[in-house]
């Protein structure tokens, strides 16, 4: 901080108001119109021009639609941004703004979102557009408070659209901004998490600078995806060197520091692929499941709908496994017939298997889709035509770097 110097002050004036005694250096104390010089205004200008350079073309920084920039930043929080630059062109295709996403029915969000994973923020976004259209007259609103009221809008969405869209002097605590203000700052303890990012937090909002919120924050998660990356950044070449405590302490390898990992927990599970006519059974997840409203096998773990069906020639056609949160699951797919259709439900439905293909379903569903088309001798069991599907799932972290 700048040093101010001290006035020696000698005796009050007939006012009461103290004179500077004779001799005495005059200075002039700072004012409101002059403000004291900003200690970070050296970085400021590095690092924004740096990003007027070099920072990265991206379709949802051509112009400035808080929708657009709320639809990428609810992508990215999951996906790299190679990946979602096609799923961006094509949601805005089928729902270019948000009345259009709000009057969609949510089969056609979760069916849009396929590939991308973590669906409960699809049905959320879809959600918050509807309360968009409701409450805010079909216009993202402009404030970090009422953002957050919005379903699934949390700290960083909402203060990447207040910041990015409305250029409101909002700090932002992302993947890459996190490692970069970390590094900038010498923040040597461990990042993530709510107790982790707080001070991060704090270091993001004191180097904000007020002229240029929404530059600053995306000039940060470009400096962490080009050149501050997790792994050999490439400091020789990084235009905020010069600011960098870790680069200057020495300490840019081990900041910023992991935070303990959860450990894994491992689960099996058995598939079922019911067969009744040349069509297959599959059941929708249920509230408070992972992929909540997509489509899958049933697992054997659910007699309730499997008991009815009268199940017969039971065989199994392969394994497979997947992630989700901190969960590894192993599952045994078993392929079998159905003698009787059991109850219609809401959450069971028969389907052609090449229909299989125009359903909203999970990533596990699709691998044991593909599974069991190749192990089937029936002529009807092709697999049916494979869709993108991604390789993050439900509540996978998205990887640093974006
Ligand atoms: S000097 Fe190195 S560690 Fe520091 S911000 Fe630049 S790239 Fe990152």
């Amino acid at each position: 901080m700048a040093k101010v110097a001290r006035t020696r002050v000698g005796k009050p004036d007939a006012a009461g108001r103290k004179r500077p005694r004779r001799g005495a250096p005059i200075t002039v104390p700072p004012s409101a119109e002059a403000p004291p010089p900003n200690s970070h205004a050296p970085l400021h200008r590095d690092l924004l021009g740096w990003f007027k350079r070099a920072g990265r073309d991206l379709p949802w920084r051509q112009g400035r639609d808080p929708y657009r920039t709320w639809i990428s930043e609810v992508m990215l929080q999951q996906t790299q941004v190679d990946r979602v630059v096609d799923y961006f062109h094509r949601f805005l295709e089928r729902f270019p703004d948000v009345r259009r996403l709000a009057a969609a029915p949510e089969a056609d969000v979760l069916r849009a979102w396929e590939g991308l994973g973590y669906y409960r923020r699809a049905r959320q976004l879809h959600a918050a557009a509807k309360r968009i259209v409701a409450d805010h007259g079909g216009q993202l609103p402009a404030s970090v408070a009422s953002l957050r009221g919005l379903p699934g809008i949390g700290r960083y969405t909402a203060g990447a659209i207040a910041a990015i869209a409305f250029d409101l002097p909002e700090p932002i605590v992302e993947a890459n901004s996190r490692r970069v203000l970390a590094r900038l700052a010498g923040h040597g303890a461990p990042v993530g998490g709510s107790s982790g990012d707080e001070p991060i937090w704090g270091i993001a909002a004191e180097y904000l600078p007020a002229h240029a919120p929404s530059a600053w924050n995306q000039a940060l998660m470009d400096l962490g995806a080009m050149i501050c990356t997790p792994r050999g950044p490439l400091c020789t070449r990084c235009p905020v060197a010069a600011h960098c405590v870790a680069h200057a302490t020495g300490r840019v390898a081990s900041i910023p520091a992991a935070a303990k990992r959860r450990t894994s927990v491992e689960l099996e599970e058995t598939a079922l692929v019911v067969r009744r006519g040349g069509k297959v059974l599959v059941v929708q997840r249920g509230a408070g499941e992972w992929w909540e409203g997509l489509w899958d096998f049933p697992r054997l773990a659910a007699p309730r709908i499997l008991e009815p069906l009268g199940l017969s020639r039971r065989r199994v056609v392969g394994r497979c496994s997947y992630s989700v949160t901190h969960h590894r699951v192993a599952v045994t797919i078993l392929c079998c017939t159905a003698a009787h259709a059991g109850p219609r439900g809401a959450s069971t439905m028969w389907v052609e298997w090449m229909g299989l293909a125009d359903l909203a379903m999970t990533a596990p569903g699709r691998r044991i889709a593909a599974i069991a088309g190749a192990g089937s001798e029936q002529a009807d069991s092709a697999p049916p035509p494979r869709r993108r599907v991604g390789r993050n799932l439900p509540g996978r972290r998205r990887p640093a770097g974006r």
